[in-house]
């Protein structure tokens, strides 16, 4: 087995065995990532040199003492760029470590390379980059998903051995399940948003991408924890997300929403999420069906709220503090209007103008406060779903990874890519992604994501769930074609 295609736990054993160098890592990497990335455009830039220094001091006893860990280009590592795929930020260069950065050093980790990503994360495909589209690894003229394409891709094709991207309305979840890794999206609160440029706050969450369950739990474990930099990381205690790992699924109550299984979803997703969820049967899960009512208004009251926060979060953009500022301004207003028509891509004004216009006067009742109260109401439905059942089981996406190209004109058809993933951000609840199996289309296979919803800071019941179906199947074993 190719080094670069081992799972974090596995490489953490040969670095502690001293079978391999962590500088010796970082050199194989870099040479996947020359030899694989040209076709999938996973990475915006890397600092091998920078990244190199601290594997050669890395301590391979630490947690994850040594292991090179991928980044969103969204999540600030100083010393680096931090563009958020938009031209408004290019040149600009962090000057300190998001709270998530500091614990992946402090754990030992290397971040090392810059993912890919939708400008300011809003997109389902990675084709709003402003820096050129990813490409899926299983099939390089699919989309890998987004808005954390990046991140998922160099995952999947071995170009990184783990990854952080953020998730405000599925964007760790829908890329993990086109490209055939785990993604989480932890509780609002469990992880320090300190130092993630902002896009919703009430909604964004970071979380990792890995090869496998224990990689999942291993990062948590390093990243989760209250932070004084971030008021909304809550106190809750971590706990040991690998310890609940191997244990059997006796006693434990599934819930099949009915809302999540509905016409139009891709037969193929379909047969594979239901046959997941009997293969939980034969392992002795009970599966309850359950409903979650309002689940047909989640995107919309997503498309209100997200786009409300949007609007307030880059108001910051305006050419004076950081990144692009416009050339020939009369004055200082003229300044702010240019930089923002030149640095902002079309989806990124399309949410702005969206947000204003939902919280301005007059108009902030009938949407932003209403959609307020559902969001209340899909909070409600899960609340009451817990009462009965552990976990919830559904499909991630309701389709495989599209072509590049097929929805650019279609705004509303690309924001339905998040149905089934929008309702865990609005509710506050952690939600995971595993591979289940996979679609045969047009002769190429591509990934299906099991999606399971868990309790507000019961990450350690859903990765073990997660984990007992990961041990009985071969899903994630599979390495695309690239
Ligand atoms: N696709 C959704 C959007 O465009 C979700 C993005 C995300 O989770 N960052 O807003």
């Amino acid at each position: 087995m190719e080094l670069t295609s081992l799972s974090v736990a596995a490489l953490q054993e040969k670095l502690r065995n001293r079978e391999v160098s962590p500088p010796e890592v970082l050199r194989s990497l870099e040479a996947r990532i020359a030899q694989v990335d040209p076709a999938i455009h996973g990475y915006l830039s890397r600092d091998f040199d920078a990244a190199l220094k601290l594997a050669e001091s890395a301590d391979v006893s630490l947690p994850l003492g040594g292991v090179p860990i991928a980044i969103k280009d969204v999540i600030n590592v100083n010393g680096e760029p931090c563009t958020a795929a938009s031209r408004i930020l290019q040149g600009y260069r962090s000057n300190y470590d998001a709270t998530v950065i500091q614990k992946l050093k402090a754990a030992g980790a290397i971040p090392f390379g810059r993912c890919n990503l939708d400008e300011f994360a809003m997109g389902s495909s990675t084709e709003n980059s402003a820096f050129g589209h990813t490409r899926n690894p299983w099939d390089t003229s699919r989309i890998p998903g987004g808005s954390s394409g990046g991140s998922a891709a160099v995952v999947a094709a071995d170009e990184a051995f783990a990854s952080l991207g953020s998730d405000t309305g599925g964007s760790i979840r829908q890329p993990a399940s086109h490209c055939g890794c785990v993604g989480l999206k932890p509780t609002y609160g469990r992880v320090s948003r300190f130092g993630l440029i902002a896009f919703a706050s009430s909604l964004d969450q970071i979380g990792p991408f890995t090869k496998t369950v224990r990689d999942s739990a291993l990062l948590l474990n390093a990243i989760s924890g209250r932070d004084p930099m971030d008021s909304t990381s809550l106190a809750e205690p971590v706990p040991d997300y690998t310890a609940q790992l191997g244990r059997d699924l006796k006693g434990v109550k599934l819930g099949m929403p009915r809302e999540y299984f509905i016409e139009g979803i891709d037969p193929q997703v379909d047969a594979a999420v239901r046959a997941a969820i009997r293969h939980y049967e034969s392992l002795g899960a009970e599966i309850v069906e359950i409903s979650l009512p309002n689940t047909e208004h989640a995107v919309g009251v997503y498309y209100i709220i997200a786009t409300a926060e949007a609007s307030a979060n880059l108001a910051r953009f305006d050419g004076v503090r950081y990144g692009h500022r416009a050339e020939g301004a009369a004055n200082l207003l003229d300044q702010y209007g240019r930089t923002r028509e030149e640095g902002f891509g079309p989806e990124v004004k399309r949410r702005i103008i969206l947000g204003t216009y939902v919280l301005s006067s007059g108009y902030y009742d009938a949407y932003y406060l209403r959609a307020q109260k559902v969001r209340t109401l899909i909070r409600r439905d899960f609340t009451a779903a817990f009462e009965k059942v552990d976990a919830i089981v559904a499909p991630t996406s309701p389709e495989v990874a599209f072509k590049v190209g097929d929805r650019n004109d279609d705004p509303l058809k690309m924001y339905l890519a998040d149905i089934f993933t929008i309702a865990a951000n609005l509710a506050g609840i952690c939600g995971l992604t595993l591979p289940c199996g996979f679609a045969s289309v047009d002769g190429q296979k591509l990934p299906i994501g099991l999606q399971l919803l868990g309790k507000p800071f019961e990450e350690a019941s859903l990765l073990r769930i997660a984990d007992a179906y990961e041990r009985s199947t071969d899903w994630h074993r599979q390495r695309p074609p690239v």
